[in-house]
């Protein structure tokens, strides 16, 4: 049995944890993480990058395939494109495996120690870890946890055989003829849009009313009139009751009918994700919890004395870029900086077809908050640059103060609006008004320009519309 001493153990080596370990690693903090699988957590491995690598792989796929079918106002025409899913996934994990170096590099640049095993607590300031090699002790004056997320299963529907979880979908050899996606969420549509995109069959079952519920229905609109373009059947109010006895079909009930058979070779279940807080030892630490997450304050700090919490474990929005910067604030507060969360609003962003993007208030949340606000909406439709992409669907949507005009909202649909994320963010961080985004040049042709477009109509100025 080994033993060693630092002054900060992180657990968990994703987006949350690594991020944490490098910026006390630049601080000088001797530093030690511990992964139980792969640097980069579900993030790196087996969420955003792999999902967007495959969701770009389909959409290149579809693009020449709707070429090849004579139906690109473009003029180009070629003949009928074939993809390797086996070289397509060769090349998502090729990506992936680059972009895991450079966190072991970046790790190793702030002589982070990385011990390979699950963690397991025996106190607030110890730690066990089963390695290859035996038992590695790990004493630590502060400790973070950062165990993440993992796919929640339905009791009727567990993972296995032909019911797999997000993880398998990215690296599956075969596109499934007929996939039967359980969930209108983020993953689902965005995972469901891609197998339809790569010629999948696909049909989504979504226990609520409308597909990506989190959204309000204005911005939904367009991706539901694509996904309808695609073929893919979007069954709501839809409750999944289990395998058929052969297992080749879904059993689902929805309003209108008991029993409806969905034919499948694959039923991909994305119903959200569940903090991992059992299997670590939680029993033996005092925390506090906040629901089934972690509960923390504004520094990120746990019940427990110099241990912390950051990323899914915490809850909500389990985004990797909230973990990340949860990671940051731990590390700088561990060095002894003045640091507490002061971030006004996390963009979020969808990968669909068109994309979502959403930064602060919708105009619901702030009349629901009981604020008098102004919006203005610009479309894509007059905006050249979305013009010369075929991206003429979506808009962008400003939602400002109306005594004040202080940006407390934007929102956008449409071609790769996720790049309009860093502005947008930006905006509301900065406190921006409605002048300010207004009065700011954007480069033409850009589709940010409908953003000042918004800013414009909100008050009452708008030039190209
Ligand atoms: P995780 O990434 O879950 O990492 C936790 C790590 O802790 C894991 O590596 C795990 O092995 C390790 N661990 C757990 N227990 C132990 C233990 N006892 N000992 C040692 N190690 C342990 N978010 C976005 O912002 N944008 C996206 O586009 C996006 N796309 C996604 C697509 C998919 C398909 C999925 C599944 C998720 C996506 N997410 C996206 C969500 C994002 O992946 C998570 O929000 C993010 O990974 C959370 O980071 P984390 O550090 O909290 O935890
Ligand atoms: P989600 O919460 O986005 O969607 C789950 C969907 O499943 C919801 O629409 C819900 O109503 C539905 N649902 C729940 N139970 C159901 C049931 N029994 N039958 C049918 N439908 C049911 O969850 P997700 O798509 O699994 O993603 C998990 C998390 O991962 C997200 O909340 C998000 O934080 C993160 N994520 C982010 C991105 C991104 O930022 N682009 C992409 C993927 C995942």
């Amino acid at each position: 049995m080994k033993e060693i001493s630092c002054k900060l153990l992180v657990v968990g080596a994703g987006p949350g944890g690594y991020v944490c370990a490098i910026r006390a690693g630049q601080l000088g903090l001797d530093t030690v993480i511990v992964e139980a699988n792969r640097l980069g957590g579900a993030c790196l491995n087996v969420g955003c990058i792999p999902s967007k690598a495959l969701i770009h792989a389909a959409e290149e796929f579809d693009r020449t395939r709707r070429m090849a079918a004579g139906k690109s106002p473009l003029g180009i025409s070629l003949s009928a494109p074939e993809i390797d899913l086996v070289k397509t996934v060769a090349w998502k994990d090729g990506i992936v495996g680059r972009l895991r170096s450079g966190v072991a590099a970046l790790l190793k640049k702030g002589r982070v120690k990385i011990v390979v095993g699950a963690a397991k607590f025996r106190d607030g300031k110890t730690v066990a870890v089963e390695t290859e090699t035996g038992l590695q002790i790990v004493r630590a004056e502060a400790i973070v946890i950062a165990t993440g997320s993992a796919p929640a299963a339905l009791p009727a529907l567990p993972f296995g055989g032909p019911v797999i979880s997000s993880s398998q979908a990215l690296a599956l050899a075969k596109i499934p003829q007929k996939l039967v996606v359980v969930g209108g969420g983020y993953i689902g549509l965005e995972l469901g849009t891609a197998f339809a995109k790569l010629g999948a069959s696909v049909t989504v079952v979504e226990a609520l009313a409308r597909i990506l519920p989190q959204y309000d229905a204005e911005l939904t609109r367009p991706v539901a009139k694509r996904l309808a373009e695609l073929g893919v059947r979007t069954l709501t109010n839809a409750k999944a009751k289990g395998l058929s006895a052969k297992g080749d079909a879904l059993l689902v009930e929805t309003r209108e009918e008991k029993d409806v058979r969905l034919a499948a070779d694959k039923v991909l279940v994305t119903v959200g994700r569940k903090p991992v807080t059992e299997g670590w030892g939680r029993e033996e630490l005092a925390l506090d919890m906040d629901g089934p997450f972690i509960r923390i304050d504004d520094r990120c700090r746990t019940s427990m004395r110099d241990v912390y919490a950051i990323g899914d474990v915490t809850g909500e929005p389990m985004l990797a870029h909230r973990a990340m910067a949860q990671g940051e604030m731990v590390a700088e507060i561990v060095a002894g900086h003045k640091r507490s969360w002061d971030k006004r609003a996390i963009a979020a962003a969808c990968f669909t077809d068109p994309e979502i993007v959403t930064v602060g208030l919708s105009p619901e949340e702030a009349a629901r908050a009981g604020l008098a606000v102004k919006v203005g909406q610009f479309p894509f439709a007059a905006n050249g640059r979305a013009m010369t992409k075929l991206g003429e669907e979506g808009f962008v949507r400003i939602v400002a103060r109306a005594d004040n005009n202080v940006v407390l909202g934007v929102q956008a649909v449409g071609c790769e609006v996720s790049e309009l994320a860093a502005p947008f963010a930006l905006a509301l961080e900065m406190g921006a008004r409605l002048e300010d985004v207004a009065g700011t040049i954007h480069a033409h042709p850009t589709q940010g320009e409908a953003f000042q477009e918004a800013a414009l109509r909100a008050l009452g100025r708008a030039l190209h519309i």
